[in-house]
């Protein structure tokens, strides 16, 4: 140990890397070549070849260390919202306004007129009015939390507890991981009145179950499956007739959260949050970071009474978003109303035509010969939980792998110095261009160039 710290290239490690981490490292080197001797691995001659080399191994760790575990990667899988790889991206506007607001003090909680205490939701609320107000919706204050499924669980807390809540059964859903709308409900303190069929459910279901208790109607966005053949449910305006008709507000969960119609960028049956508040629910919630395209949040919009008892209720505070969330809200916020959708990344990707995607896969694909590199149309799912099924017409470059076959292929791409994330098919290793920004293109055809097969 002290003949390897001693080393001068070990020494000059430790100005770069601090003393502490070097000695850990070689305690690691060390170890391992003590393993690989007691397993008869080294022997006395390549114990002098690994004398030599062992500075080396600990240069080579500890460059791993110093790595940051959360890594930049392109998303090639032309899955738009992937939760695995960070929903949506942020804009470099949205990052600068981040930095400027984060390094230094900021006015958070701070009025700046009164030189007193102020709230934290009117950065974010004074932007949704604006928005709303353009879309003919007046009255409708906003609430920020961390993310939609606080979102959801802060509303049935504030609004529904000791009381029920009536869900059709074709609603009781799970989105990703453990968010169970029954056992939100549970935690939150309301009751699950469940009505209707799995597949049918009539607006006569929910006003048989309407009782004394009834606290709200609630509605949820199938964002990841859909329900096809013999079916029903009623629409969101008759809910809301009979919630008016017996003094029940209706709340709904509508998860993808979209700020912008979804129609003009080619998808179907999509309702967005203006559509909900047009339709007259009381409360709406969704999140920040799927079709809203901004940072990670839970947004509750809705009357102003319901959004004033949420934001007083002692779980808003547990739940409560940061001012690195508020700061990437209001700059994403402020891109809509100017109507610069291009610079919000996930709608300048849902934005791209078709013509350039596929203008983009050929380019690449003209530069890989040695991957039998070919253009395919695909399907770029909207994903995230978002809207269930739903894509974009897209191109993919397939590469056909060499020996080693296209899983490996895939693990070589994810190995690069900013791994690219791939989907395999049929054996074919697919790059979607539609989630990949234009500017990572020269990225990928030089580590392309690179891969040997
Ligand atoms: C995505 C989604 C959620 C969970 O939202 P998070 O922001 O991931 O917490 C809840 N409900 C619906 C309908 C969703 O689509």
């Amino acid at each position: 140990m002290d003949e390897l710290l001693r080393h001068d290239a070990v020494q000059a490690l430790s100005g770069a890397y601090g003393r502490a981490s070097v000695t850990e490292a070689a305690r690691v080197v060390l170890s391992d070549l003590r393993a690989a001797i007691a397993r008869g691995e080294v022997d006395d001659a390549g114990l002098e070849g690994a004398r030599d080399g062992l500075a080396a191994a600990l240069c080579n760790k500890l460059e791993q260390d110093a790595q940051c575990s959360l890594r930049r990667v392109i998303n090639a899988t032309g899955v738009l919202i992937h939760t695995n790889l960070g929903r949506s991206p942020l804009s470099p506007k949205v990052v600068q306004h981040i930095a400027e607001i984060t390094t230094g003090y900021s006015n958070l909680e701070f009025d700046l007129e009164k030189g007193e205490r102020g709230s934290r939701n009117q950065h974010a609320q004074n932007l949704f009015e604006r928005l709303f107000a353009r879309h003919g919706i007046q009255e409708a204050r906003t609430a920020v939390v961390n993310n939609n499924a606080a979102a959801v669980m802060l509303a049935l807390a504030a609004l529904a507890e000791g009381g029920e809540v009536i869900v059709s059964r074709g609603e009781l859903v799970e989105i990703g991981g453990s968010f169970r709308i029954p056992d939100i409900m549970a935690r939150s303190g309301a009751i699950l009145h469940e009505v209707g069929t799995t597949n049918r459910t009539r607006v006569g279901d929910y006003e048989q179950a309407i009782n004394e208790r009834t606290k709200l109607l609630l509605r949820v966005h199938r964002s990841n499956f859909e329900i096809v053949g013999f079916t029903e449910r009623p629409e969101l305006s008759e809910l809301v007739e009979l919630g008016r008709r017996k003094g029940i507000p209706v709340m709904e969960d509508l998860g993808s959260g979209a700020l912008v119609d979804l129609l003009e960028l080619g998808i179907r049956d999509e309702p967005n949050v203006y559509d909900s508040l047009h339709a007259g629910v009381a409360l709406v919630t969704y999140s920040g970071d799927k079709l809203l395209g901004g940072p990670q949040a839970g947004l509750l919009s809705g009357e102003p009474a319901l959004v004033q008892k949420i934001a007083k209720h002692p779980l808003f505070r547990a739940l409560r978003a940061d001012k690195l969330c508020y700061a990437a809200l209001e700059a994403t916020l402020l891109s809509y109303l100017r109507e610069e959708y291009d610079e919000i990344p996930l709608l300048r990707m849902m934005r791209t035509p078709l013509a350039e995607v596929r203008r983009r896969c050929e380019a690449l694909a003209a530069v890989v010969p040695e991957f039998a590199a070919e253009l395919l149309p695909t399907e770029a799912m909207i994903g995230g939980g978002a809207a269930a099924g739903k894509s974009l017409p897209s191109f993919a470059v397939a590469l056909l792998p060499g020996a080693d076959g296209a899983n490996a292929l895939a693990r070589r791409l994810r190995e690069l110095a900013v791994p690219v994330i791939a989907r395999v098919e049929q054996d074919r290793v697919l790059l979607d261009l539609r989630t990949v920004p234009p500017e990572e293109d020269a990225y990928l055809a030089q580590v392309l160039r690179g891969l040997t097969l």
